[in-house]
């Protein structure tokens, strides 16, 4: 079904939900689309169990047609961020209580084997260079998100395994798997100060004090330049109507600011199969000022120790 572009570079990010596309590097996949590179969607669920975060959105109507309403979400934002998308059909889990259960069926109660098996179809079929999903943690607690990362982790192994998910399709080996550093401290920090510095009004400084400063878990390999996509970001965050209410969280701070502290969106490599320089995840933690890339295809293009500096 994917119609291959000979010679030309591919792209596959991993999310959960609709909106996780939009709220964590989608400039990034804006710029990248900017260049010609095919960039290709998977949403493990269709945010289903979600709520309506939107205040102007909560009508009865649209809470009983929520799964109809974010495909639609869904295919406007895929357009304006000019990606294709697939879902891979899994239920959403919801965000169960502490001592609640997951719901019967749900993506994050399946194993992680079954719950891989289309991510594996697709990588084979889509041979992306290049696969983006969350780390361990999956950027915040939801059971899908973790799910997520569990999966594509997997996926990305599973899929160049020939002996692995045999009826799937040729082995395809995808040469870096990166993680999202999206909405870190050091940004919400960056960002307060900048605002504050300038008179603007900041609405983070609660949740930085109730944030503790401790050293980021996994380092900054990879920063990719995209504050010219900013808008297109969050034309397509807006297109998740029920997610996202305008002006309020992450659509509050000033862009201007934004684009002038941290332009970037910035990335973990944590596997590689480029070079010897970017084995796996050898960058420590705060050893980011050596050699962070700018590209996320670097080493993939005709020319070697393109986008490092
Ligand atoms: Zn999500």
């Amino acid at each position: 079904m994917f119609t291959q572009h000979p010679g030309g570079l591919r792209l596959l990010t991993v999310h959960a939900h609709p909106d996780d596309e939009s709220s964590k590097g989608a400039a990034t996949l804006a710029r990248y689309v900017a260049e010609g590179v095919d960039v290709l969607v998977a949403t493990c669920t269709g945010g289903e169990r979600g709520s309506v975060l939107n205040p102007a959105m909560d009508r009865p109507e649209v809470r009983g047609n929520l799964t109809r309403i974010r495909r639609e979400e869904m295919a406007a934002a895929r357009e304006i961020l000019g990606v294709r998308q697939q879902f891979l059909g899994f239920v959403d889990s919801g965000m169960p209580g502490p001592d609640e259960p997951l719901p019967e069926g749900c993506f994050a109660a399946q194993s992680v084997e079954v719950a891989a098996a289309p991510l594996v179809a697709l990588i084979r079929e889509f041979r992306p260079h290049v696969v983006i999903t969350y780390d361990e943690t999956g950027g915040y607690p939801h059971p899908d998100h973790v799910m997520t990362h569990q999966v594509a982790v997997e996926a990305f192994e599973a899929a160049a395994d020939p002996k692995r998910y045999p009826e799937a399709g040729e082995p395809w080996q995808a040469a870096k798997l990166y993680y999202h550093l999206a909405l870190s401290r050091a940004w919400f920090q960056t960002l307060h100060e900048a605002m504050t510095e300038r008179g603007v009004p900041s609405a983070m400084g609660e949740l930085l004090a109730g944030w503790p400063d401790t050293p980021p878990a996994l380092a900054t390999t990879t920063r990719i330049a995209c504050s010219e996509q900013f808008a297109i970001r969050d034309a397509a965050m807006l297109a998740h109507a029920t997610q996202v209410e305008p002006g309020v969280a992450f659509m509050a701070h000033p862009r201007d600011v934004e684009s002038e502290v941290w332009p970037t969106e910035d990335y973990h490599l944590a596997r590689s199969f480029v070079g010897e320089a970017w084995a796996g995840g050898a960058a420590e933690a705060g050893s980011e000022s050596v050699g962070v890339e700018t590209d996320l295809f670097a080493g993939l293009r005709a020319g070697s120790g393109e986008g490092m500096e």
